[in-house]
């Protein structure tokens, strides 16, 4: 059972950390993946507003779980931030408030059917590790001009960073700085738990956390 009081000190924390970096004004999206709803609702309780999911499945589980219970005053704003499929677009399209994970035109066609005019980030991989998802940073502009083309917003950028230390991160984090700057685009979704120092210090306004707020990760 994950403790409310637990999740608001631990936030307390983790906005200390962030100054520190310069990123005050960072967005925190508190990653419940792995966890269940009291995750949800001592996030929402501590003030975070917006949640991030990994899984198609598990996000339209939790969402429908809290409209249908007690909590439902507890809805938060829910980031997709997995790889993304394409026959799940559908069932999340009326939940699902920044689509983080668009890595390629089937899923920026997709989302566009389904969701018209939907908020969304180009992930691309930075890191060229693969397996997480993303674009080639070479693809990342023409990725960004067929998802407005279909008529969706592209708020920025994200990426998952480099694994090791997080220095090994910064390379990365840095591209895709200067990507989104070359594209004119606001928002750069980077930095996790491990990372997100330098993630601030190479821009991000969004930091997406699950460790360092609920603790580890079940199964
Ligand atoms: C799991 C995950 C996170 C959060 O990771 P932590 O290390 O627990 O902070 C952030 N972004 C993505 C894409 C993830 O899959």
């Amino acid at each position: 059972m994950i403790s409310p009081a637990e999740v608001a000190d631990r936030l307390g924390a983790l906005r200390e950390r962030l100054s520190r970096a310069g990123g005050d004004q960072v967005q925190v999206v508190a990653v419940t993946k792995g966890f269940g709803l009291d995750a949800v609702a001592a996030a929402r309780e501590a003030g975070l507003t917006d949640l991030g999911e990994n899984y198609a499945q598990d996000l339209l589980a939790k969402a429908t779980e809290l409209s249908a219970g007690s909590e439902s005053g507890l809805q938060p704003r829910w980031h997709f931030i997995g790889r993304l499929q394409r026959n799940k677009i559908r069932k999340i399209a009326d939940v699902v408030h920044l689509w983080q994970s668009v890595d390629r035109p089937e899923l920026a066609a997709e989302i566009a059917k389904r969701a018209p005019g939907a908020r969304v980030l180009v992930q691309v991989d930075v890191a060229g590790i693969g397996g997480r998802g993303g674009c080639a940073p070479d693809d990342t502009a023409g990725l960004v001009g067929r998802s407005r083309e279909v008529g969706l917003e592209v708020a920025g950028l994200m990426a998952v960073g480099a694994p090791g230390s997080p220095e090994d991160a910064r390379p990365g984090f840095r591209l895709l700085a200067s990507q989104a700057q070359d594209l004119g685009l606001a928002e750069l979704s980077m930095g996790m738990t491990a990372d997100m120092e330098v993630a601030v210090e190479e821009g991000a306004t969004m930091v997406r956390v699950g460790t360092a707020l609920f603790g580890p990760r079940p199964r």
